[in-house]
């Protein structure tokens, strides 16, 4: 009788432990109305964004890109990009032609960005970055050409033109001092005086959004919005210039960088933030801000399921109760770590040997819940993610007055692109939130290294028009 009082003991802790472990997940799980209320929040902020009087005081900065249209095939040269702000630090080479049979060829080389260099000195990680321009022209044999250059960066910046803009704030990993507030085009252009190797032609500041859009919109006319799912999170669209009202004129569109990141900031989403979202933010290097990007970004996700671990395991239900240095460490559970545990052709024990290879410790149970863990954090990810783009596609549906609007999303981002489920719940959510548009997604390849291209074409398309 005693043995029989202690299994029901026994099967009474495992229930009331996977009663808590769910009371503990319930909490990332919205229902349909939040979201709904998540799309509404998202339309006010853009709002607010747009309109004159409440621009300076809004969150989600709705920045003026001075990009006025897509591509229409016409464009033509040699360019030279950059591309910093992702998982990596890129120089591309990429080679326009138009005509019947229109090609982009591209070169590019990877350069790593250390910690050191993107949270020392701001000269030193623009000196770092003209460095490795040096060494791709040397590596191309183009020293000599004094090409156009679009630059990538892809961080707030507020643009006063298509070659000028100040940095708003760094995000992500990124702290350089003495970068904020500066121009990011004069501080590049002074790097590359100081080194005085060679001349380049700075024509535009471009942000990944807007990059990965004009390279989908090379293909598909009707793309006309941006995403990025990946280190961060962001979103740019075509907006009426009209309603932009921070810059002149009223005739025809204007690419907004929406900066959607900072949407929550101002403490419109604490009913949806859990303490774990508050203690990833706490322990981040931009505390209070992008608190959006911070539930739903691929730099953010591993850090809030790594908190919700630290909580269970102290509470007992994981780990043995053990918590090791692994589950200590920042940033363990990087994105890709995160698609293999969720990948369902993965066998449980194949996620503990994951689990392993992270230094974690675990029995098949623990692989269980870990699992579960990482797919309702990921789940909520794509789900406001969806949200925010199902409040952006009704509003260009609005702006142009159609009952029902189609339109094309270009995508890029390790998130989306690597993420098994993270794609299709997005997607599936935008559907549910926004049924009067439809909507559809096309991955872009090398947004930012052709986008930039694209962009710096067309500039230098403007600027000779300008001089005539
Ligand atoms: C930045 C955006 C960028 C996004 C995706 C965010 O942290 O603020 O400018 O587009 O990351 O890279
Ligand atoms: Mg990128």
């Amino acid at each position: 009788a005693k043995g029989a009082a202690m299994v029901t003991a026994v099967a009474y802790r495992l229930t009331e432990q996977a009663r808590q472990i769910q009371q503990t997940l319930a909490e990332f799980r919205l229902s349909k109305s939040q979201l709904l209320e998540v799309k509404k929040r998202m339309r006010v902020e853009i709002e607010r964004g747009l309109k004159k009087e409440t621009h300076h005081e809004a969150t989600v900065k709705m920045l003026p890109t001075f990009v006025r249209s897509t591509p229409d095939g016409s464009e033509n040269g040699d360019f030279l990009a950059l591309d910093l702000g992702g998982t990596n630090f890129r120089v591309l080479l990429v080679r326009i032609r138009s005509g019947k049979r229109r090609t982009v060829e591209m070169h590019n080389k990877i350069y790593a960005i250390p910690t050191e260099v993107m949270q020392g000195t701001g000269e030193e990680l623009f000196d770092h970055i003209v460095h490795c321009i040096s060494d791709f022209l040397d590596y191309m044999g183009m020293k000599s050409a004094r090409l156009p250059l679009g630059f990538t960066f892809s961080f707030p910046c507020l643009q006063t033109s298509l070659d000028a803009g100040t940095l708003v704030t760094w995000t992500k990993g990124f702290k350089a001092t003495d970068c904020e507030g500066e121009d990011v085009v004069e501080l590049l252009r002074e790097a590359i005086k100081r080194k005085e190797e060679f001349e380049l032609d700075v024509v535009a500041i471009v942000n990944d959004t807007v990059g990965t859009m004009m390279t989908c919109a090379y293909e598909e006319p009707n793309c006309e919005v941006g995403l990025i799912a990946g280190t961060g999170s962001n979103a740019c669209y075509m907006e009426e210039l009209k309603n932009i009202e921070i810059v002149p004129g009223t005739e025809g569109r204007m690419c907004v960088n929406m900066e959607w990141g900072a949407f929550g900031d101002n403490g419109c989403l604490d009913d949806i933030r859990t303490v774990y979202d508050q203690a990833v933010d706490e322990n981040s290097l931009n505390e209070g801000k992008q608190r959006y990007e911070k539930m739903c970004s691929g730099m953010y996700l591993g850090e809030i399921v790594r908190q919700i671990l630290i909580d269970l395991t102290k509470r007992g239900f994981l780990f043995r109760g053990q918590i090791s240095e692994t589950l200590k460490t920042r940033g363990i559970f990087e994105t890709k770590f995160l698609s293999q545990i969720e990948s369902d052709r993965l066998a449980l024990l194949q996620v503990r040997a994951i689990l392993q290879q992270l230094g974690l410790d675990s029995t098949c149970d623990d692989s269980i819940i870990v699992k579960e863990v990482c797919g309702t954090v990921s789940r909520r990810a794509a789900q406001i993610c969806g949200a925010g783009m199902a409040a952006v596609v009704d509003k260009i549906r609005e702006n142009r007055g159609l009952d029902h609007l189609e339109v094309t999303v270009g995508v890029d981002g390790t998130l989306y692109k690597l993420h098994p489920h993270f794609s299709r719940i997005f997607q599936k959510t935008v559907k549910d939130l926004a049924p009067k548009c439809d909507v559809t997604f096309l991955l872009s390849e090398d947004g930012s290294g052709k986008g930039a291209a694209l962009i710096t074409a067309v500039g230098c398309r403007q600027r000779q028009l300008d001089a005539q």
